[in-house]
């Protein structure tokens, strides 16, 4: 298969979901509006999912043509390989003492999610500037003892940070020349290195752009999957939790943020908000897959969700793991079911067919991530009820408009081809907010006229780690 092959597929695959978000969101305004008989909106609603059902059927074939699904599986395997292989060595120098470091520590005032991306960018910047990442987590507030109590150490060779010439990331207009770089957390990274995401190393977006839809999650999703190697025992609890919760064959996960996130960060999504993207999975599966289970992973840090998800939905079998974790893990061991909690929930997540959550919360995000390591191209195997997909403290995001659209006097932007337009998010009824670099305005605009730019960055290509 070729870029060319795989991109023009994937675009047409995203047009029609647009369309749908379209068609979908305009019918439910003639019904609230009163226009026209509801009766008959709603049987039109009904003969167009007839044909959006059809098509991403047709879309499911085309993407299986000549087994390419299976090429696309091995293509992640072979270079997440050797992305992991790039990282051990990186991480394992023969010479510890002699080796040039970054340190980053596990102080970061958050929830487990946002501390796992903390570590996520200290070793992206270890890649890039080719340094081993020395990771400082005694009194972690999720396992006081440190990382290594429930993890395997991001080095078996190389954990000591004392060497002779030490400076602060930005301390220095000549950082190269120090031995040790102390890194802050991203919210006071100054200057801003090209390396953020969602940038991608170049080397290996030639290859991932064919295979992946969204290179950006796959790289992020290999640098979590070396943090996320868990120590054998808890590695054999969390497997025992799996098959204790019934955990097999397809299954949805959905997850439900509330408690402190709520009204702060993101706002409150009822049950039935989420089983609607449940049920259009399984309703489209069902055509292929007669009397198939409706599996659905649960994972939530409210504890009214599961009973509610039982007693409202019979027709599906929820799986759950009922170890609650509050956010703030504070003063915590891995037994004590606080951290445990949030492993389970994301090792199981990131293993389900499709994910239904809110991209605000970072532990969608992660498990997102991990999702895209254990599949060929699954960056389009989830439902996002709030933001598009995004690193906090990433760079601007932009897309690349390829189609212009008039201004209309209700919010809807003017672009023309050619305009770069930094994406705020997704509205999903067809149109995207953003702001267009041009002229400065910021607006809605049609998606479907708009395409992802990925960015690559030159980093080092670690040419003694055989592909
Ligand atoms: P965010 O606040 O949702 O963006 O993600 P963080 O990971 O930074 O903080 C949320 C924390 O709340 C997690 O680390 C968990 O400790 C807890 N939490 C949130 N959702 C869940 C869940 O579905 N399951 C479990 N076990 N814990 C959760």
């Amino acid at each position: 298969l070729t870029l060319e092959q795989e991109m023009a597929r994937r675009k047409a695959e995203t047009t029609t979901k647009e369309l749908w978000y379209f068609l979908n969101s305009q019918m439910d305004k003639l019904i609230r509006m009163g226009v026209g008989e509801e009766s008959h909106v709603l049987k039109l609603k009904k003969d167009l999912e007839g044909y959006r059902r059809t098509m991403m059927d047709d879309f499911d074939a085309l993407r299986k043509v000549n087994n390419a699904d299976q090429w696309r599986l091995a293509k992640s395997k072979e270079l997440g390989d050797l992305v992991q292989r790039r990282f051990e060595y990186l991480q394992n120098p023969t010479d510890c003492s002699a080796a040039k470091k970054i340190v980053c520590n596990l102080h970061k005032g958050c929830g487990f999610g946002c501390q796992l991306h903390h570590i996520a960018y200290c070793l992206i910047a270890a890649y890039a500037m080719e340094r081993t990442l020395i990771l400082e987590s005694k009194g972690w507030r999720y396992s006081p003892k440190g990382w290594e109590t429930v993890f395997e150490p991001l080095s078996k060779t190389c954990t000591e940070d004392s060497s002779a010439s030490r400076t602060h990331w930005g301390a220095s207009s000549d950082m190269d020349k120090y031995d040790v770089i102390d890194l802050p957390i991203v919210d006071s990274l100054y200057p801003r290195p090209d390396f953020m995401p969602l940038a991608v190393p170049d080397d290996l977006y030639k290859e991932l752009a064919v295979f992946h839809g969204d290179p950006p999650v796959w790289w992020i999703g290999q640098i979590i999957h070396y943090l996320f190697r868990m120590k054998p025992n808890v590695l054999k609890d969390v497997v025992n939790a799996g098959k204790k919760m019934g955990f097999r064959g397809t299954v949805v996960g959905v997850h439900v943020r509330r408690t402190d996130k709520i009204n702060l960060e993101a706002a409150y999504h009822s049950l039935d908000e989420y089983m609607i993207h449940v049920k259009e999975f399984y309703d489209q599966l069902e055509r292929r897959q007669p009397n198939i289970t409706r599996r659905v992973y649960l994972a939530s840090d409210d504890s009214s969700v599961l009973p509610e998800a039982k007693s409202k939905y019979p027709e599906y079998k929820f799986i759950a793991d009922i170890t609650i974790s509050q956010s703030a893990g504070l003063g915590t061991r891995y037994s004590d079911g606080s951290l445990r909690g949030v492993i389970i929930d994301l090792y199981y997540l990131a293993r389900c067919d499709y994910l239904v959550c809110t991209f605000s919360s970072q532990v969608c995000r992660v498990a997102y991530e991990v999702m895209q390591t254990l599949h060929g191209d699954a960056s389009n195997n989830f439902r996002s009820l709030d933001d598009i997909f995004y690193y906090g403290g990433q760079d601007a995001h932009d897309v690349r408009i390829i189609e212009g659209h008039p201004s209309n006097g209700d919010g809807v932007m003017e672009i023309k081809p050619g305009d770069a337009v930094g994406i705020a998010g997704n509205h999903w009824n067809g149109y995207s907010k953003g702001v267009n670099r041009r002229t400065g305005v910021s607006g809605l605009f049609p998606t479907y006229k708009s395409k992802d730019i990925v960015k690559t960055v030159k980093m080092p290509t670690y040419p003694q780690v055989p592909w």
